[in-house]
């Protein structure tokens, strides 16, 4: 099962396709009625209006224009999803189910999620939500059947109960285990670069551990969670188990809050998991202080890409590797490759290869079937991105890019050019920042040494990538490089298998989503010793 926020498979579907719309007039229809259907909040599992009857447009990225609308929740309206999940988990049993009929439950969302009527709608709302070619909201399908049926298998395996080895004097005379019980009732928030792979990476292996879920998307792409709490609910989930609360920031509606602050200020979450900006990772953790409350955060970062001169004889796939890095979702990934290094002796061709090779990147409207990059998510988003552009330009750095050629119904829509910045000089933010945009920075390095110096000189540790022929070299340079994980060879391969997380220390995050690392964020262990000799005593206190 190949996935990954790399998403290789779409890549490979993409280049199958062939012109003309990618998704038929019945996935547009379906998808139409989905959004008029679905965007409410989702708690007890039935669709509900937000107090007030309050809603936030939504504006589609290709064009720059609402198409739909989406409910902002109020503090009211989270309190009734937190008390929702809190029976579920509670009183009604959720937690206490066999894993294996929790499991089924999960294999059922996976199946219906690779029908080709559900796949496709939702297909289509993703593109048209957050921006993404067609193909690659099809790769991020994949990845969230694979992920509900990945932890459909290994859960119920992983809950059971572990002896545990006693060595000392007394052993003979007790017996220990572990038993793996669901933490409790989890706030998950995130972001809307894979709006519903983001959250599945949490939901999936948080159900099939028995907890119970509020998930709270991204106002800027919402629509394919809202319809998640409905999928859950028919393939047999308890009210309260997912429950989908949506909103916006303070700024969204006069005189409305912020839904996300709403939920991590509530006092009966037993923890929150967030994916999104190291900023409000930092209102994660200050939420959660006062309260002591476990808090997981998978935060951004600006991944090298370091390459060595042996790689010279493999330049095409160096150079495909190089740009799945880092222009898939319009770069707006927190893994991408976004920093290359390259050794001294290659700079030129490589940059010359890609600056080739981004000519041919067809940007366009997310829906066409021949479009490779979409739009940003938001005029912000577009804003901040061309702002570093210029910066790096003006700072010295070079810029490669190619002129946009849009038709007249896209010139509002939020796009940017895949472009390459080289010879950026020290210390520039274009190199340092996370851009979060279709944006490559390119430098050269002498040795090894100053390689791994400068590809570790970041205060991100979520990812990095190394490119040579030899074992050895790779070897040595992996174990130095700081990030949660490395690429041999390739880069932003995932599996659902493949725990995934920042390296702790640094401000990438800590905690794990994906493989058995991402269950253990949503179980509590529990230490049971005892004897079943019920005469049996160490008599301490006898007369
Ligand atoms: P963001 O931090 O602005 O928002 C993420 C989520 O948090 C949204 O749902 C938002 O509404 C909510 N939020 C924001 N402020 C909040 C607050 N004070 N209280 C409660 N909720 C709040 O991030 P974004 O712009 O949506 O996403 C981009 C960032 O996410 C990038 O930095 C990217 O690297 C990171 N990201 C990380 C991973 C990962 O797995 N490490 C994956 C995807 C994205």
């Amino acid at each position: 099962m190949l996935v990954g926020r790399g998403l290789t498979c779409s890549r490979r579907a993409m280049a199958r396709s062939c012109a003309g719309l990618a998704a038929s007039k019945e996935a547009m229809d379906k998808a139409e009625e989905m959004i008029a259907r679905t965007s409410s909040l989702f708690i007890d599992n039935k669709y509900v209006e937000a107090e007030g009857g309050h809603r936030l447009p939504v504006l589609s990225p290709a064009d720059g224009k609402p198409f739909a609308s989406v409910a902002h929740a109020s503090a009211q309206d989270v309190d009734r999803a937190v008390r929702s999940s809190r029976r579920c988990f509670d009183s009604d049993g959720w937690p206490q189910l066999d894993p294996e009929a929790r499991a089924t439950i999960l294999k059922r969302v996976a199946a219906s999620l690779r029908t080709a009527e559900v796949c496709d709608a939702l297909c289509v709302i993703e593109s048209r939500d957050c921006g993404k070619p067609f193909a690659e909201s099809q790769g991020d399908m994949g990845v969230c059947a694979d992920t509900f049926d990945y932890y459909a298998e290994v859960t119920p395996h992983e809950m059971k109960a572990k002896a545990i080895a006693l060595r000392d004097g007394d052993a003979a005379d007790f017996a220990a285990r572990t038993e793996i019980e669901p933490l409790g009732v989890v706030g998950c928030i995130t972001p809307w670069n894979f709006p519903l792979m983001q959250a599945v990476l949490k939901v999936a292996p948080a159900l099939a551990a028995g907890c119970a879920v509020i998930l709270k998307p991204s106002p800027l792409a919402s629509l394919t969670c809202c319809a998640l709490g409905e999928l859950v609910a028919a393939a047999g989930a308890p009210p309260g188990a997912l429950n989908v609360i949506t909103g916006g920031p303070p700024e969204a509606l006069e005189g409305g809050g912020s839904t996300g602050q709403y939920l991590i200020d509530h006092a009966s979450l037993d923890k929150v998991s967030f994916t999104g900006s190291g900023m409000a990772g930092q209102k994660m953790l200050e939420a959660s202080a006062s309260k002591l409350r476990p808090t997981c955060l998978e935060l951004g970062g600006k991944s090298a890409f370091v390459i060595f001169e042996d790689a010279g004889e493999y330049l095409d796939a160096v150079v495909d590797w190089v740009l799945v890095g880092i222009f898939q979702c319009t770069g707006q990934v927190c893994s991408a490759t976004s920093r290359v290094l390259i050794h001294e002796s290659l700079e030129s061709k490589l940059v010359e290869r890609l600056v080739d090779a981004i000519r041919k990147i067809k940007v366009g409207h997310p829906l066409a079937q021949d479009t490779l990059m979409g739009p940003l998510v938001s005029e912000g988003q577009k804003q901040k991105v061309v702002n570093m552009i210029e910066q790096a330009e003006a700072g010295g750095g070079k810029r490669h890019s190619v002129s946009l050629e849009l038709s007249s119904d896209l010139q509002q829509g939020y796009y940017v050019p895949p472009t390459i910045l080289s010879s950026l000089p020290e210390g520039s933010s274009a190199w340092k920042q996370e851009i979060f945009g279709p944006v490559l920075a390119i430098r050269s390095f002498r040795t090894e040494e100053e390689a791994v110096q400068l590809a570790n000189d970041t205060p991100y540790g979520l990812a990095n990538a190394v490119y040579s022929v030899d074992p050895a070299r790779r070897a040595r340079v992996v174990s130095r490089l700081k990030s949660g994980i490395v690429w041999e060879n390739c880069s932003q391969v995932l599996f659902p298998s493949t725990p995934f997380g920042g390296r702790q220390g640094k401000a990438s995050g800590f905690g794990f989503e994906q493989g058995l690392a991402g269950l253990k964020e949503f179980v509590c262990e529990k230490t049971v010793v005892g004897t079943s000799r019920p005469s049996f005593s160490w008599e301490v206190y006898k007369g």
